[in-house]
């Protein structure tokens, strides 16, 4: 007998329908994700929970709380994926990436891994969920904006502060074929822009070169990266075992002959703890103030001003970490690992909820030209999921 899509008995037929759906909107970070959300919002309804869809000022990108089982309770587990992907523009793709094509145990589509597998399996529990006596709630959280900086999850994480919302672990379902991961380095990124003066290049005291600044700022990032080894907290696990600061690139000038007048300074630090990135902000603030007035004694409306364009802070692996803890029973993982990228993870802790990664699928395929998902991986989720389910019929 085969099980209809929508039976609670048969979860990966249920969950390979979800991402299709998923698939289909296309959700780019950039175009928004209001529709993908309003769907899951009105999915999630549909299987009980009660969902908060939270749009931002622009109403085009919305975060989305939704929870099964008992109310004001601060010790369930949250499950946390973002809803946008990554463009496919500039990528030769050999299927359409909006429509899921499912072929030799693999479905392809942009987003299958990274990471709408993942959510397509949260929801398809949703059922099995609700149909469980939960001693303790379960909440979805699926955000906006992940690959261009968490800012979904970090609107998301300050609102559940102010509504006093927490949960005793949170499991962040980036792809990491199920491994249970417990921290990664964070990712700081930054534009410095110096405008000075443009000037024939015959007179260098009748202009401000902001080239020179921008090098002398360069300096100085080179001369922190050192000083950052030697602040490296005793036994950090990471690779290496500092924070770094990397410097991207550095732009400016037009010829020869001329004084530039502007220069952008691109750069990102990744941080193995806050006080690394406190003190990076503060030397380097000191020094942009101190050149900043050099610059206008000569031209007052000599500039420099550095842009945030995303701060993914890091996650930190903790002694004691209850989600840990939980998914290494689930998976029956003997340790917990550590990953290159950045994701939403570090947020959660942020707000003192213990966190870890673990999520269907392999970061290999994400962000690449055919992305996919094995469906034996959905599978593994699954399972684990209903383990999950298991776990929450009981206290802590
Ligand atoms: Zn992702």
């Amino acid at each position: 007998m085969t099980l209809a899509p929508d039976d609670p008995q048969n979860p990966l037929e249920r969950c390979k329908a979800i991402l299709a759906d998923l698939v289909a909107f296309p959700s780019v970070s950039s175009d928004g994700n209001r529709d993908i959300t309003d769907y899951l919002a009105r999915k999630l309804e549909g299987y009980g929970a009660r969902v908060t869809v939270m749009p931002d000022e622009t109403g085009r990108q919305a975060n989305l709380l939704a929870t099964l089982g008992p109310e004001g309770r601060d010790d369930g587990v949250i499950l946390s994926g973002h809803t946008d992907v990554v463009p496919v523009a500039d990528q030769s793709w050999t299927h359409d990436p909006f429509t899921l094509t499912e072929q030799d145990g693999r479905l392809y589509g942009r987003g299958s891994c990274d990471m709408k597998g993942f959510v397509a399996a949260c929801v398809a529990m949703a059922p099995v969920l609700g149909a469980r006596n939960l001693a303790r709630p379960v909440h979805f959280a699926f955000t906006h904006d992940e690959e261009v900086g968490c800012f979904g999850a970090q609107r998301l994480t300050e609102w559940m502060k102010r509504q006093g919302i927490s949960a005793r672990a949170a499991i962040i379902g980036e792809p990491s074929l199920m491994q249970v991961i417990e921290g990664h380095k964070g990712c700081y990124e930054y534009s410095t822009h110096v405008t000075g003066l443009e000037g024939h290049g015959s007179s260098p005291e009748l202009g401000v070169n902001a080239v020179e600044y921008a090098a002398r700022i360069a300096v100085k990032l080179a001369e922190l990266r050192e000083a950052l080894k030697t602040r490296a907290p005793a036994g950090c696990p990471f690779d290496p075992p500092h924070s770094t600061i990397n410097i991207g690139g550095l732009q400016g000038g037009q010829a020869h002959n001329i004084i530039p007048g502007t220069a952008r300074l691109d750069w990102e630090m990744r941080p193995v703890q806050d006080s690394d990135a406190g003190f990076v902000k503060a030397e380097l603030a000191a020094l942009c103030t101190h050149l900043q007035d050099q610059m206008r004694t000569r031209h007052p409306q000599a500039e420099i001003r550095t842009r945030t364009i995303a701060e993914v802070v890091g996650l930190i692996p903790e002694t004691d970490n209850p989600a840990r803890a939980l998914m290494m029973a689930l998976t029956g993982a003997n340790g917990a690992g550590l990953v290159p990228f950045g994701t939403e993870a570090g947020l959660f802790q942020g707000i003192g909820i213990a966190s870890v990664i673990c999520g269907p699928g392999s970061i290999a395929q994400a962000h690449k030209p055919d992305e996919y998902i094995e469906i034996s991986q959905l599978a593994r989720c699954l399972d684990v999921l209903d383990g999950l389910a298991d776990a929450l019929c009981h206290p802590a």
